[in-house]
């Protein structure tokens, strides 16, 4: 649950910063998923992290998430390096050898991780954290009724049934109901309790898929990433995420920062399945990199400067 302390956003979370975030060298990532082009709402999230990572001193790690092997492709891979490069985006960390399959340079992926993923599963199943779950998302909704678009919080049928493992591929770590409590340096202090938002997280489905909330958390801890600056979706998932980091055996918790996210008119969120309009199609349009990167500057609150070349987004977080 995340409580309504500290969700007010003073205006001035900017001029904040430099006391919030670690000494100069500190460690953020751009972790796109390549399951289609670039939005906005991407953009957005690319102006925080190389913003506040140019503002004070710290380095960007671009990862591609393509833990979902079924939605990514490599040409929208392809599609959002471009994009990146159009932009004036570079990341100062892109190839990491020791996360590589092959001698190739190419950007960190999850796809590649699946030894580094299969030894933190071990990790937690010596402690005796993993079991294995029979549970299909039906079997949950039927157990656990709830309003759509609202997680549904698994109630921990399998927990102590003693399902053979070689029954499924599918993991589930167990969770204490420890409350999380962590700042968020925008929000504020915040807290939840992740055993009571989604019970028993899952970390590998039945096709044997890793899932984002262990994929991420595993790379975030192998990329030593201090800060995750990202949106405001991805609230809910932090406090599992330190706690499963907790779990594997991360001495400090991850710095945090979620921005705002793009809306609709009607509030609803930007997303590649309601196909909103991508970065590809409003450039194919005649749009400059400069010009989106201030609509999106605008958007987000940052600013109402008419054009800001990437070089400069730095201005947007230094000085206020
Ligand atoms: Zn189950």
């Amino acid at each position: 649950m995340t409580l309504p302390c500290g969700m007010r956003t003073p205006e001035d979370w900017r001029s904040r910063l430099p006391q919030l975030l670690p000494a100069p060298g500190w460690r953020t990532r751009f972790a796109p998923a390549p399951t289609g082009y670039l939005h906005l709402g991407h953009l957005v999230n690319a102006l925080h992290v190389w913003g506040i990572a140019r503002a004070f001193g710290g380095i960007v790690v671009l990862r591609i998430e393509d833990h979902d092997r079924t939605r990514s492709r490599p040409e929208y891979e392809q599609a959002l390096l471009d994009d990146l490069v159009w932009l004036g985006f570079t990341p100062d960390v892109y190839d990491i050898p020791s996360f590589r399959a092959d001698s190739d340079v190419h950007p960190a992926r999850q796809s590649n991780q699946d030894v580094r993923y299969g030894a933190a599963l071990e990790h937690l199943s010596a402690r005796g954290l993993v079991y294995p779950c029979r549970c299909t998302r039906r079997d949950i909704a039927q157990l656990v009724p709830h309003a759509p678009g609202e997680e549904a919080r698994y109630p921990g049928s399998c927990r102590d049934a003693m399902v053979p493992t070689a029954e499924t591929f599918a993991r589930r770590v167990r969770l204490s109901d420890e409350c999380i409590r962590f700042h968020d340096l925008r929000l504020g202090t915040l807290a939840q309790t992740p055993q009571q938002q989604g019970g028993d997280l899952l970390v590998r489905d039945r096709h044997a898929q890793w899932t984002y909330q262990f994929a991420v958390v595993v790379d975030d801890m192998a990329h030593d990433i201090d800060v995750v600056i990202r949106g405001e979706d991805l609230l809910p998932s932090t406090g599992r995420q330190m706690q499963l980091a907790s779990l594997l055996g991360r001495p400090r918790p991850m710095r945090v920062l979620h921005h705002t996210l793009l809306v609709h008119p009607d509030g609803s969120k930007l997303s590649k399945a309601t196909h909103d309009t991508s970065l590809r199609d409003l450039r194919a349009g005649g749009a400059t990199a400069a010009h989106l990167l201030a609509e999106a500057a605008r958007r987000a609150g940052l600013s109402e400067i008419e054009a800001i070349a990437s070089r400069d987004v730095a201005s947007l977080f230094a000085g206020h």
